[in-house]
């Protein structure tokens, strides 16, 4: 059957990717349309009543390849509509802006809600420790079957109240939700050791609290040490405004023993008594709005992320914007792996159903239907872009070569890709460090996920590098790259992309070896054959398979593994390679968990030339 299609699909020389649809035409005359921002071309078709096919045939003969699921920009409506005499007019999506929550609640709609906790203070003061302590020993009872999960953030419940914390210790996380705009936290927690006293972070975590107009509880830690008094931090700590209560001044402070639990549940209640005064209240009838907490690329469950609502509440099967991202609430979890149909006001979820990765600091917001959540998150896509456009237009290699030529400072700009943020900003973070003679590397943007063709737009205008750390760009996307004159380098170690920048930039950007892509199939079948393995059952849609050559196993845009391809088969008889069009089977050497969808990647490294 798959085969059947393939054929066709070539003897009518369209694109693979293309789908046999429905035809729409009725010889109804349409004269006029509306339209938003990231309108598709069967939502087009629908809309000016033709078939999509003789869409993309039009587009096809201007030289533009797309798909029925294709979004379209405004001179492509402009063009379509033109050709059938039909007038389009674009209404405009909401800006911006269209994430904040808009909604002016009625006080009357208005419930008591969970007050949300950060703790922060100096390294090894015993953040984790009391983060643990206080999700272990208050647990309800009726959730005790629940498998903790990490999730960024949970609840426990105190005197029949919820209490939310956020389990990303130390002001980091804090400081990079504040600076993409989110306020989140009600109260923070700042641990102090007895033992250690004020220290660089405690003054840095009160400062941040402080900016943020966050009340401070203040938890002295570690009192089960003999010997261990909290005066000396009161006095200390006085000193920056923070009189205690006790010395006529208005901050609490908590004795405790994170790793004993005494003092814990007092610290608990210190928070139920503070979030009463402010009184924290939100309207749970509502489409829901709140901030990514974190968010991450899954193997196998593609973007994940964690969302704490702050108003309205997220429902199964929400359409929503994440950031620039947008999509279904397709599965919701809460910290105990439990899965959820309503998530209400200050309840932390793990989200699936995004396309793709956000960040974690985005806002997100529900919708009523899927397009406005669609449109929207394109009309921000395109902002982003812009901005990053903007901030990068100073670096162009037009500059570059004329600041070489100058002797001035010059800079490289850099794209990281990465399946986890934190390995993104591991890479970024050790790149900008390189200096060769003056020259620096600029990072640009540095994300998780895989390498988008949005990514090579940009790299494209700004003339960047893109580095991919264990993530691969699709076949489309390569493509583009390679007609933008877009370099991508892919790497899974991150001194070995330091080694090579390194190089690159002392010997001009010449690198001595390139790898080379010989062919990629698609895994339609897998077999298990004792002695064997896994037999893969593919189809080879680009290039060519070489037997025993390197490969690499490519599953959601994801390197799941790399190694060497072992027997290569058409029918029963062994192949030395298969061309692109032909099924064959494979195997990969000391590695059997090929699933059905997965890609396989040959590769060879090649020489190239230095001048
Ligand atoms: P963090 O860096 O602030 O997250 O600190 P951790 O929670 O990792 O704690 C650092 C060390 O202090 C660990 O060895 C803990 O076992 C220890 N610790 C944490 N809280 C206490 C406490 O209340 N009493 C004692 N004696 N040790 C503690």
């Amino acid at each position: 059957m798959a085969k059947q299609t393939y054929k066709k699909r070539v003897n009518n020389n369209r694109k693979p990717n293309n789908r046999e649809f429905t035809p729409r035409d009725n010889g109804e005359k349409v004269e006029a349309i509306t339209y938003t921002d990231g309108i598709t071309v069967s939502e087009l078709a629908a809309k000016i009543k033709k078939n999509s096919s003789d869409i993309i045939k039009l587009l096809f003969m201007l030289g533009k390849m797309m798909t029925i699921n294709s979004p379209l920009d405004d001179e492509n409506v402009e063009l379509v509509c033109m050709e059938y005499g039909i007038t389009a007019t674009k209404e405009e999506a909401r800006d911006d802006e269209s994430l904040a929550d808009d909604v002016v609640d009625n006080p009357e709609d208005l419930v008591e809600r969970a007050p949300i906790v950060t703790i922060m203070g100096h390294v090894d003061h015993g953040k984790t420790t009391l983060l643990d302590t206080i999700r272990k020993t208050n647990v309800t009872a009726g959730e005790f079957g629940g498998i903790t999960q990490h999730i960024g953030a949970y609840q426990v419940e105190v005197d029949g109240k919820r209490v939310t914390f956020l389990d990303t210790p130390g002001h980091e996380a804090f400081t990079a939700m504040r600076a993409r705009g989110a306020s989140v936290t009600d109260i923070s927690i700042i641990v102090v050791a007895a033992d250690d006293g004020v220290m660089p972070q405690t003054r840095e975590a009160i400062d941040h609290s402080k900016a943020a107009g966050v009340p401070i509880i203040i938890a002295v830690n570690k009192m089960d040490k003999p010997g261990a008094t909290s005066d000396k931090i009161k006095s200390d700590l006085a000193a920056l405004d923070l009189m205690p209560e006790e010395w006529g001044g208005d901050t609490i402070y908590c004795e405790c023993s994170a790793k004993t639990g005494m003092g814990v549940e007092n610290i608990l209640e210190t928070i139920l008594v503070v979030s009463e005064v402010r009184d924290l209240k939100a309207n749970p009838n509502k489409l829901a709005t709140g901030t990514v907490v974190e968010a991450k690329l899954d193997k196998g469950r593609g973007p994940v992320c964690t969302l704490l609502v702050q108003n309205g509440s997220l429902k199964h099967g929400d359409s929503i914007v994440v950031g620039s991202c947008y999509g279904k609430v397709r599965r919701m979890t809460n910290d105990k792996g439990e899965e959820l149909k309503v998530a209400s006001p200050s309840m932390p979820v793990e989200v699936i159903g995004l396309n793709e990765v956000p960040v974690a600091g985005d806002n997100f917001k529900a919708f009523e239907s899927d397009k406005d959540a669609r449109a929207i998150a394109a009309a921000r896509n395109r902002t982003k872009i812009e901005k990053e456009r903007r901030q990068t237009s100073a670096m162009s290699l037009d500059d570059l070569s004329a600041q070489i030529a100058a002797g001035d400072i010059q800079e490289v700009p850099v794209i990281v890709k990465s399946d986890v943020q934190g390995t993104a900003e591991a890479v970024a973070s050790s790149l900008s460090k390189i200096d060769v003679d003056g020259v620096k590397v600029n990072i640009i943007r540095s994300a998780a996920g895989s390498i988008s063709e949005s990514d090579v737009i940009l790299a494209s205008v700004s003339h960047a590098v893109i580095y991919g750390f264990n993530v691969r760009p699709d076949a489309n996307v390569r493509k583009k790259a390679q007609e933008e004159n877009v370099e991508i380098r892919l790497h899974n170690i991150i001194y070995k992309a330091v080694e090579e920048m390194e190089a690159a930039m002392k010997g001009m950007l010449a690198p001595v070896y390139e790898e080379v892509v010989i062919g990629q199939a698609e895994v339609r079948k897998t077999y298990k054959v004792s002695k064997i393995g896994t037999i893969a059952g593919t189809m080879v849609t680009e290039g060519k398979l070489v037997r025993e050559s390197k490969c690499r196993l490519i599953r959601d845009g994801i390197v799941i593994y790399t190694g060497k391809l072992g027997s290569l088969k058409r029918f029963e008889n062994d192949a030395k390679e298969v061309l692109s069009g032909y099924e064959c089977g494979l195997t990969i050497e000391n590695f059997n968990d090929i699933k059905e969808g997965d890609i396989v990647e040959a590769y060879a490294d090649q020489e190239v030339k230095v001048d």
